[in-house]
């Protein structure tokens, strides 16, 4: 076993050996501009990349012209709702989203908030799920767009996307996922779950960083984007600027890869997700699993720690990569917002750690890092640590 263990799957994942593979040619002798029309470097360039969008859509049940490749997620759920709200500006002005989004999406409401449009945050339950239910009754008849997510990032609950995706088609209101998490865990088909856009990124499934895709509905209904980067016309003007030509080949190489491994791999990942739970909780007291258990990502392990700083604790974690629920700013130890909405108390929340398991994780690294967590958390509590202590440690 190699020590650093990296348990943070969630924040990005290492490249797949056989996605670089696919990716190395087109950094060396097939460099070409997919735009160039006038000879073969161009036209390889070009058959790459539309592999590529057959390998994208074919994870997510879509066909190919209806992928839009940009720089990750981030962008994706920038052009999907700002893209959609400009759009249909004379439909509607008012947008459905759930508190326990990705900055990425809370912050682009936010900028149309600053415009004018009316969003409505909706809240989660105490397991981190968004109810449905409340998603009917926000709409108005002047909603546009309802942009919720499909996997959480920090505590890997999987909303009801289907009866989420049914009432925005049943209501005629375009639905945006953010699937960035649920890719290549958890199956997923567009036309099933009734999703018009969804956003994915290239690293968060062992592909490259700064590449991902929108999925842009084509018909039933057709989705109509204003573009937020103007130029060359490229993406059908969707999106413009020169292709990332590797990029786009390792996305499309890790969709086919992750096609290929989501049986086995979700079945593998639940497996070693419940081999670390329950060692802790073999060994360990007043332990608070964060979010649903039974709705959850299969690597996904979010635990409070009661009376442990998760500072401390990550401190303490020598040689495991893993996230605390708490970011330190200058003035205090903020619990995350998606603990805060859940209703977890801010001692709880502050004392939170996300293990993210990922593809290359084994048993071995599983059982390590379950008897260091469970050793420092009995040191920690006797020596019973404050959040000033947590500041202290240096990180
Ligand atoms: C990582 C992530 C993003 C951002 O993706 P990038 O490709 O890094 O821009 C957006 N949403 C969720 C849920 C994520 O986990």
């Amino acid at each position: 076993m190699k020590l650093p263990i990296y348990m943070d799957n969630h924040a990005t994942t290492p490249v797949d050996p056989r996605v670089l593979e696919a990716m190395l040619p087109y950094l060396r002798e097939d460099f070409g501009n997919a735009a160039s029309r006038s000879h073969v470097f161009g036209w390889r360039a070009e058959e790459a990349t539309e592999m590529a969008r057959e390998q994208v859509a074919g994870l997510i049940g879509a066909s190919a012209k209806e992928i839009v490749f940009t720089s990750g997620a981030t962008e994706s759920d920038n052009l999907a709702i700002k893209g959609t709200v400009e759009s249909y500006a004379s439909k509607g002005d008012h947008v459905i989203s759930a508190v326990t989004e990705h900055p990425a999406v809370l912050d682009s409401c936010r900028a149309l908030e600053r415009k004018g449009v009316r969003v409505s945050y909706l809240p989660v339950s105490r397991d981190g799920l968004v109810d449905a239910g409340d998603v009917r009754k926000a709409i108005t008849e002047k909603t546009v767009l309802i942009t919720i997510m499909m996997a959480n990032n920090e505590v890997g609950t999987i909303n009801p996307v289907t009866e989420i995706g049914q009432i925005a088609h049943e209501k005629g209101v375009f639905f945006h996922c953010d699937a960035a998490q649920a890719l290549g865990k958890v199956p997923i088909d567009v036309e099933a779950m009734h999703i018009d856009m969804l956003s994915i990124s290239a690293h968060k499934i062992y592909g490259p960083k700064g590449v991902g895709a929108l999925y842009v509905r084509r018909k039933n209904p057709r989705v109509r984007l204003t573009p937020i980067i103007d130029g060359g016309g490229h993406e059908r003007g969707m999106r413009s600027g020169t292709l990332n030509v590797p990029g786009i080949v390792g996305l499309g190489k890790a969709c086919a890869v992750s096609l290929q491994e989501l049986p086995d791999e979700r079945k593998g990942l639940l497996g070693l997700r419940e081999r670390l739970r329950q060692r802790l909780w073999a060994d360990l007291e007043d332990l608070h699993l964060n979010g649903s258990l039974e709705h959850r990502l299969p690597g996904n392990l979010n635990l409070s720690f009661a009376n442990v700083q998760g500072d401390s604790l990550l401190g303490a974690l020598k040689d495991v990569a893993v996230s605390s629920g708490a970011a330190c700013t200058s003035a205090s130890v903020e619990p995350s917002h998606v603990l805060r909405a859940m209703g977890v108390q801010t001692d709880l929340a502050r004392s939170s750690i996300r293990f993210g398991l990922g593809r290359f994780n084994t048993e071995e690294e599983v059982d390590h890092v379950a008897d260091l967590v469970i050793k420092q958390v009995k040191q920690l509590r006797a020596l019973s640590p404050s959040c000033e202590m947590a500041k202290s440690s240096g990180r």
